[in-house]
């Protein structure tokens, strides 16, 4: 797992679902977007892309993908690039460069990504021969096609600043000290427990649109069930009233509602267990502390209730 220990961490599921890379490649984007994050962009329902970073209009530098996990922003480079997509104000003239606060945050990235990945700090020659570049240097095999990304003026400041910045040992750190706070056990637990969040976050999404049709299929089942008793009893005509026999059926049916209810409890109950059980398998053995913690957590939020 690689996570920049400076950049705001918005993990997306997809960082946990793609394959595993071995980043050879840095590419800088222009995201033609206003946005301050590309967050809400990136889980808009069907939107299949993703990126690994994006710099703000201010240089706040977004964190989206594990840059250990495959990102879909550069066609066939996807299995070795790490993208990086940056804020143009959403209509960008091919001569706007970045500001000087995003030049200095993609020059910290830059430094930060060559450092952990070993990637060369140089312009990329080749598609696939590693080192960095922009979006458009090599058009078909990144873009699928001529593209105006990232624009001339920011394929200027990549040549003219950023590589010259890491080929001269330009760092990340802004102090000695900023490497062990940052990376130490503590950060590593709450990369963990933000992992277990985000699936736990997603199963319970698709359980919630498997009990609601579960609840939709049998509401039809009953319906058609009790209509067509209705129509038996009315032409049977028997010792008891048609409402008589509706009122002993409504009843029958408010059992075996309670039935059903009893049993989306269990699927409940089932799905939180698979969720403890997830807990103490992310945090291990090592954890165990904290791991009981969580569990006694959400049991207290899913029950409703307040441990003494
Ligand atoms: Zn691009």
């Amino acid at each position: 797992m690689a996570i920049c220990p400076f950049a705001v961490q918005q993990i997306i599921p997809e960082s946990y679902s793609q394959g595993r890379i071995t980043p050879t490649t840095l590419i800088y984007h222009r995201a033609v977007s206003s946005a301050e994050s590309l967050l809400g962009y990136w889980t808009t329902p069907g939107v299949e892309l993703e990126s690994h970073f994006y710099i703000g209009q201010f240089g706040t530098i977004y964190q989206f993908m594990d840059t250990s996990a495959r990102a879909d922003a550069n066609m066939d480079a996807n299995n070795f690039a790490i993208s990086v997509e940056t804020w143009d104000g959403g209509n960008t003239p091919d001569s706007m460069a970045w500001s000087t606060a995003q030049l200095a945050a993609a020059k910290r990235l830059a430094a930060w990504v060559c450092e952990t990945h070993g990637i060369k700090r140089a312009a990329a020659q080749t598609w696939n021969g590693g080192g960095i570049g922009g979006h458009n240097w090599f058009p078909y095999p990144w873009a699928g096609g001529p593209r105006g990304c990232p624009g001339t003026a920011r394929n200027a400041q990549i040549r003219n600043d950023i590589i010259p910045y890491v080929a001269a040992g330009g760092g990340w750190r802004t102090s000695p000290q900023e490497d062990d706070v940052l990376t130490g056990p503590q950060e590593q637990w709450l990369l963990d427990l933000h992992k277990v969040v985000v699936s736990g976050a997603t199963r319970t999404a698709k359980l919630n649109l498997d009990l609601g049709f579960i609840r939709e299929s049998i509401l039809s089942d009953i319906g058609a069930v009790k209509a067509l008793l209705a129509a038996v009893i009315a032409a049977q005509k028997d010792d008891l009233s048609d409402a008589d026999v509706l009122a002993r059926l409504d009843a029958k049916l408010d059992e075996q509602w309670a039935e059903v209810e009893r049993r989306l409890e269990q699927a409940r109950q089932i799905d939180r267990e698979a969720m403890e059980d997830a807990v103490r398998d992310v945090l291990g053995e090592d954890n165990a502390g904290q791991a009981d913690e969580i569990v006694r957590k959400l049991g207290e939020r899913l029950t409703g209730t307040e441990a003494a």
